[in-house]
């Protein structure tokens, strides 16, 4: 039996990731590449479950950042359920914020845990108002028209299509004979029921008969299994609220505690702050089981102070961001790669997590972002402009886009964004990002299996099968790495053709 060699360390060219970096000249992710490695597995055997926070793991290292125009409460669901995570923003209200994370909390896939219910006294006005607004008609309706009531029956469009007046009460209206089914029925069970007994709608209902979830027949198709879903104990999606270092943050980290968040991010421009370590601080001594990332760093004595304050990871990256002009405003920062080297190589001694912030526009990005130590990569242009994402779509030039700002821009600030940046509500507002539009990349469901797709055959290329083998490789000094120069990165690139489609990251 012959026995393959994968690798004769006397012939590894290239360089370490320890020289690659060590020539103090900043890097970002298109300043270099990695050499490939040897093939014996198909991208269908890469495992890309990762850790975001000491114990938080997850199975796609892909988080969506906090943004208002990124992450509220759909964008979390939709990353979880693919198996990322999502971190709710909070220029918002401290109620909206626990709002948002409840609502990624009780989210049960292909069940309507707060499905809109009517009494009986309602009129057939009140049911059109809500078609109009909501597009449905298939309405639970409960004693009093609460949650905490019986149901008592359904009004659906087949009941008062023919109803000239439109004032009479749902309670004479409305179907009472019903088919309901018991809290704890899986989907699968419930989309049976849906079909054997032909009815538009399942009720779910708990032991004393009152409603606590609706099933639509609609929905059936789109009721798909998530097995690689972010989900905690209890079987709930993930989620992680970010907060500034304000003194009022405590206030919320309790509340978002108190919702079931997994996470929290401080979230802050330049992390190493006595601000930022006394948040650290009293987050870990007053409530259990709940990671802090602290941040953001992209120095080695930045990641001491956060970690020796009990951060469980870390965000790094300071001013690679595409909406982001810190560096030119503020001439403080540091090139991406090597912020990410330089923080995951000192984090990792201690087994801190790394997510690397900013700056990625590709998969090849993420990749790169992954193979010099980071373990997860949070990305706000990459979500923006999705289905998800928060906003409305609009046309300019006849292309669809979504707006997407930086928090520090003068638009989000003006609405509250800039606790970030130490901003001490100054009349004067320096802006360190910039407010745009991306395109239209439809829904996140589809965005994110090609990405990990990617990642797949770009692990297979290098020749690892897993992130904490990667990383093995990186300190082994196996994983080698080239720098690129500028004529090398145009090569790397389409050159020399008079036209061409781009590949686009809308994918049907
Ligand atoms: P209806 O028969 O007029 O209620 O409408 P459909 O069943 O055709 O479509 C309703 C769609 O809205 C489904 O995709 C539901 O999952 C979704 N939906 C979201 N929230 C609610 C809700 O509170 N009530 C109802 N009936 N549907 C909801
Ligand atoms: P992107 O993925 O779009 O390149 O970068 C997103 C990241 O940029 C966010 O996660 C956050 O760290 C950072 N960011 C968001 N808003 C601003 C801003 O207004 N200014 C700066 N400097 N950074 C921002």
């Amino acid at each position: 039996m012959s026995t393959i060699i994968k690798q004769n360390k006397t012939l590894a060219d290239g360089l370490s990731g320890e020289q690659l970096f060590s020539a103090q000249i900043g890097l970002t992710y298109r300043d270099f590449l990695v050499l490939p490695g040897f093939i014996d597995f198909n991208p269908s055997e890469v495992y890309l479950e990762t850790k975001v926070s000491k114990n938080i793991t997850i199975k796609r290292p892909l988080i969506s950042s906090p943004m208002d125009t990124v992450t509220e409460s759909a964008m979390a669901i939709a990353l979880a359920l693919q198996g990322g995570l999502g971190i709710i923003h909070y220029n918002n209200t401290l109620e909206e914020q626990v709002k948002f994370v409840r609502k990624v909390k009780r989210f049960e896939n292909g069940f309507i845990t707060d499905p809109i219910i009517l009494s009986p006294n309602n009129s057939i006005e009140d049911l059109d108002d809500i078609k109009e607004k909501f597009g449905f008609s298939g309405i639970p309706i409960t004693e009093d028209g609460t949650f905490n009531s019986k149901l008592i029956g359904i009004v659906t469009n087949r009941d008062i299509d023919f109803e000239k007046d439109r004032t009479q009460k749902l309670g004479k209206l409305m179907t009472s004979n019903l088919i309901t089914a018991e809290v704890g029925i899986s989907l699968n069970e419930a989309n049976n029921i849906l079909r054997v007994k032909k009815v538009g709608k399942l009720p779910i209902v708990d032991v004393s008969g009152r409603l606590v979830a609706l099933v639509s027949r609609s929905d059936l198709k789109k009721n798909k299994e998530f097995p690689d879903a972010s989900k905690d104990l209890n079987k709930r999606l993930l989620v992680g609220a970010a907060v500034s270092t304000l003194p009022e943050s405590r206030e919320r980290v309790s509340e978002l505690y108190d919702a079931g968040v997994d996470l929290i991010i401080i979230d802050s421009a330049q992390g190493n702050s006595s601000y930022q370590i006394d948040m650290i601080k009293y987050i870990k001594k007053n409530f259990k089981n709940l990671d802090v990332v602290a941040g953001n760093v992209v120095t080695k004595e930045q990641s001491r102070s956060l970690i020796e304050a009990g951060a469980d990871g870390l965000r790094v990256g300071m001013g690679p961001g595409s909406i982001c002009i810190t560096q030119e405003t503020m001439a403080v920062g540091r090139a991406q790669a090597t912020a990410v080297f330089m923080t995951s190589h000192y984090a990792s001694q201690f087994d801190v997590p790394v997510i690397a912030d900013g700056g990625i526009s590709n998969i090849g990005d993420i990749a790169n972002a992954l193979a010099i130590g980071a373990s997860t990569c949070m990305m706000g242009s990459m979500f923006a402009g999705t289905n998800e994402a928060p906003g409305e779509y609009f046309y300019e030039n006849g292309i669809r886009l979504k707006k997407y700002r930086g928090m520090a821009s003068l638009e989000a600030m003006k609405a509250g964004g800039d606790k970030r940046y130490f901003s001490e509500s100054q009349k004067i507002k320096v802006a360190q990002g910039v407010s745009g539009a991306v395109v239209d990349k439809g829904s996140v469901q589809n965005l994110v299996p090609y990405l990990v797709q990617g990642l797949r055959q770009s692990f297979q290329d290098m020749g690892y099968k897993s992130i904490p083998d990667l990383h093995k490789g990186l300190r082994e000094e196996n994983l080698r790495f080239e720098r690129r120069t500028e004529s090398a990165q145009a090569q790397g690139s389409v050159h020399g053709l008079y036209s061409y489609t781009s590949p686009t990251m809308r994918v049907e």
